[in-house]
């Protein structure tokens, strides 16, 4: 038995409410969630530790290389950038140290970078850029959050645990018991988490997701005092609207809470936008925050980085010897679609179904160990992940902080970071 074996505190990278209470253990080189994983990182565990032996090794052309010839994979990946007119660098599914490591090779190859989650973050932060918003962390929620309305997501489906470590879970600042009230609106799968352990079932309040937008609008006019002619909007009757507003207004501290991806129709930033004005119209006369719940996939911790390296969120292109943000010509598929890039480099170091999208274009991927590909890429580095077999950090939902991560088993595996360095030194 490894004499790592059982671990306590453990923190998981597999989506944006990074848990840092798991237990794990290791046997026979097999990483096992024992205490406080979800249905979710459990799989993850599971399934990087099922590799085998040959997967470990790079491959060039689809040939492995032979042992200790890491060196080679990385040549033939510097060859392909140095030939490179406009390279890509997407993916970007790794920790802080990675992705350091990675802005700064852009910045060397003139690369554009881009995160495949950089539509669903671009329709939170145009609202952040154009009109602002209040938000609040995991700690206010769980401390203090009276109400919490979920907006067009159920929360888990993407994290898990949301309402075992933030809503129901006793373990907060003050003695006294929060009578935490759970409303549902929009068009939503799973609301069995939010009856509360007492049995008290939450408000559901169904309508299209797409119409949500207009739902938002009404209540805005609602809070605001306005008359609206209409006894219904999106099939929801105004006195439901009514009754939210009053509940909202009546909570010393309620929530509203959104996962960007889970609003994925035309002009979704417009809802998210009316929501955060909600909110900041609230707080005339009592406390309420928004959540954006986001983060899976780490690509907040790119997006931060990129901001705190570059000055410019995602997608960034260093093409110009300066940066030039364009959330709208500079994602993967639309610069791969238009033939604008010629050359790949893909980084996914979490799970190995995050494969690069389909290209004719030569491509580099470091990615997990046992990645498979329609089209084998030009070079495959398997890379080590974060969290499992090196140390780093990693960017929670509500970025207030950067959590560690810990090694938990040893093996051969290169951390992003040391090959995107040793790539740099060639070139
Ligand atoms: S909820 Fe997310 S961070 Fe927490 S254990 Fe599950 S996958 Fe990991």
């Amino acid at each position: 038995m490894n004499k790592l074996a059982s671990r306590n505190n453990i923190t998981c990278p597999f989506c944006g409410l990074v848990c840092d209470d798991l237990s794990t253990s290791l046997i026979n080189e097999k990483l096992e969630v024992t205490a406080n994983g979800c249905s979710l990182s459990k799989l993850a565990f599971a399934q990087l530790s099922s590799v085998n032996a040959s997967d470990l090794r790079p491959r060039v052309s689809g040939k492995p290389v032979g042992d200790n010839e890491l060196g080679h994979a990385i040549a033939e990946a510097a060859g392909l950038l140095r030939g490179s007119a406009q390279p890509l660098f997407s993916g970007l599914m790794t920790d802080v140290s990675g992705m350091r490591a990675i802005t700064s090779l852009a910045d060397r190859c003139g690369a554009i970078l881009d995160h495949p989650n950089s539509a669903a973050l671009t329709r939170n932060l145009s609202v952040l850029q154009n009109s602002g918003w209040i938000t609040t962390t995991f700690s206010e929620v769980k401390n203090r959050a009276d109400l919490i309305v979920l907006v067009g997501t159920d929360a888990v489906t993407r994290f898990p645990r949301f309402f075992e470590r933030l809503v129901w879970n006793k373990d907060h600042l003050f003695s006294e018991e929060l009578k935490r009230e759970i409303v549902y609106l929009g068009d939503i799968k799973n609301t069995q988490p939010g009856v509360a352990p007492n049995g008290r079932q939450p408000l559901v309040i169904p309508c299209n997701q797409e119409k949500l937008g207009e739902i938002m609008g009404a209540l805005r006019c609602i809070a605001t005092g306005k008359h609206i002619e209409a006894t219904e909007i999106a099939g929801v009757s105004i006195q439901v609207l009514e009754k939210l507003i009053s509940k909202l207004s009546n909570a010393r501290y309620g929530v509203i809470v959104w996962a960007v991806a889970d609003l994925d129709f035309p002009h979704a930033e417009l809802t998210i936008q009316s929501l955060c004005e909600l909110v900041k119209y609230l707080n005339k006369t009592t406390r309420t925050c928004g959540l954006p719940l986001g983060g899976n996939d780490s690509d907040l911790t790119a997006n931060q980085v990129t901001t705190w390296q570059i000055g410019f969120s995602l997608p960034v292109s260093l093409a110009n010897g300066r940066p030039s943000y364009d959330p709208h010509h500079f994602t993967t598929t639309s610069l791969l679609a238009q033939g604008a890039v010629d050359t790949l480099l893909w980084v996914s170091s979490y799970q190995a179904q995050r494969t690069p999208p389909a290209t004719k274009i030569p491509s580099i991927v470091l990615g997990c160990a046992g990645m498979q590909f329609e089209n084998e890429p030009d070079v495959f580095i398997p890379v080590a992940t974060p969290g499992l077999d090196h140390s780093g950090h990693i960017f929670r939902s509500d970025t207030v902080v950067a959590l560690p991560l810990r090694q938990l088993r040893t093996n051969s595996l290169p951390a992003v970071a040391h090959v995107i360095g040793a790539l740099q030194k060639l070139l």
